[in-house]
């Protein structure tokens, strides 16, 4: 047992020493931008609950109602008992906004794509992803053991090369990109990744955690040019805009059916607990009938960005880049000094040089809170001779 522990010491030990080392901080959320951070009231610029739905009395009320009737757990797999009157409903309103044929829902996007992605391809063949893909993305492209090949972010000659390089040497090809960038906040150009795609045979699959309810009148990332794009694997998270916990993909109905037959992380998981099928069908219904609901996060976005001269964002998510990740925690901790939670964001998870403050816009931000901010973030504003972008 003690090498066990000399082990973990060792390896805190060096990730401290990088700044690297991370700690969970309580956070009470008790409103749906307020949240309580060691003993003090913040606002949050840092939930991806875009349209603060989590806490909407509607999507609240339908959980425990669903609670109430159906017990606080589904009580086994969904293909043993697990598998309530609910997840009908949920999935059905899924493929209808999706314009797919069917959807499956399951615990998590995490599991999600761990899921679909070995379900859909095998060891010899070949997934070709951008660098800036989820993680669960890659650890699902992993655990199939196809080859995986990385094409620069957003760079379609780049994956065009790699397919025209690759693609005959293998049976299948999945191409793998978010729909909208998670650190970063921009789109996936989907429509160009539809045609190379198309041209090679290979099945493109976009995670649309962060456009669900936000981008494209809330349609999400495959639906920007008001058309929707021939997406056949649309995969998202139930986590995000929708306010609540789950992941789902919307495909053909073959597709869903190989899917609920083979997904690992379908098949030896628990369902959703009721409670919270129940609240993702209350939020969708939000989502499909308030546009001008779904329309804010952007508006609010876009008044930080404005303020600051940044570039208009694609999102509702603005990443400020400070390159070091003491810079970044350093400007973070300010801001929770003066009332703004925004997590500094490091190292794996966005390249090296890269760490950032990551801000998030949500319906419910007040304009007065996001003026006060933009002054607490001007003093951190890189300067061009700090050599960030
Ligand atoms: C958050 C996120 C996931 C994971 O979704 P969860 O439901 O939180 O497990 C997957 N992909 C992307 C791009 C994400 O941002």
């Amino acid at each position: 047992m003690e090498s066990l522990e000399r082990f973990a010491r060792s390896k805190l030990d060096d990730l401290a020493a990088q700044s690297l080392k991370r700690t969970l901080a309580e956070t009470d959320r008790y409103g749906p931008t307020e949240a309580r951070r060691d003993g003090r009231d913040v606002i949050s610029f840092c939930c991806n609950d875009y349209l603060n739905l989590s806490h909407h009395p509607r999507v609240i009320d339908a959980a425990v109602e669903a609670t109430r009737r159906f017990g606080a757990g589904s009580g086994a797999s969904r293909l043993v008992t697990g598998n309530h009157p609910l997840f009908a409903d949920l999935e059905a309103r899924l493929a209808r906004y999706k314009e797919a044929e069917d959807a499956v829902v399951f615990g998590s996007g995490y599991l999600t794509n761990i899921g679909i992605i070995p379900s859909l391809i095998r060891p010899d063949d070949l997934i070709v992803a951008d660098e800036y893909c989820h993680a669960c993305l890659f650890a699902g492209s992993q655990i199939s053991h196809a080859k995986l090949l990385i094409f620069r972010h957003n760079d379609l000659a780049h994956c065009a090369e790699l397919l025209a390089r690759h693609r005959q040497d293998h049976p299948h090809c999945l191409i793998l990109t978010d729909g909208v960038f998670s650190m970063d906040g921009d789109l996936a150009p989907v429509s160009e990744l539809v045609e190379l795609a198309e041209q090679h045979d290979a099945w493109l699959m976009t995670d649309d955690a962060h456009g669900l309810g936000v981008i494209a009148g809330g349609k999400g990332s495959s639906f920007v040019t008001g058309k929707k794009a021939r997406v056949p694997l649309q995969m998202g998270t139930l986590s995000k805009a929708v306010g609540v916990y789950g992941g789902y993909l919307c495909a053909s109905k073959p597709v869903v059916d190989l899917i609920k037959t083979r997904a690992r992380s379908f098949i030896y998981t628990t369902g959703l607990p009721p409670g919270s099928v129940a609240a993702c069908i209350a939020a969708l219904e939000l989502i499909e009938t308030d546009p001008s609901l779904v329309a804010k996060p952007m508006q609010k976005a876009r008044r930080f960005t404005r303020a600051l001269n940044l570039p208009d964002p694609e999102s509702c998510i603005v990443p400020l880049i400070l390159g070091d990740p003491d810079k970044a925690l350093a400007a973070s901790q300010t801001l929770i000094e003066q009332g703004f939670l925004v997590t500094a964001i490091r190292p794996p998870t966005v390249p090296p040089g890269t760490a950032r403050l990551r801000f998030t816009f949500t319906a419910e931000h007040r304009d007065s809170d996001i003026d006060r901010l933009v002054e607490a973030v001007r003093p951190h504003m890189p300067r061009p001779q700090d050599g960030v972008a």
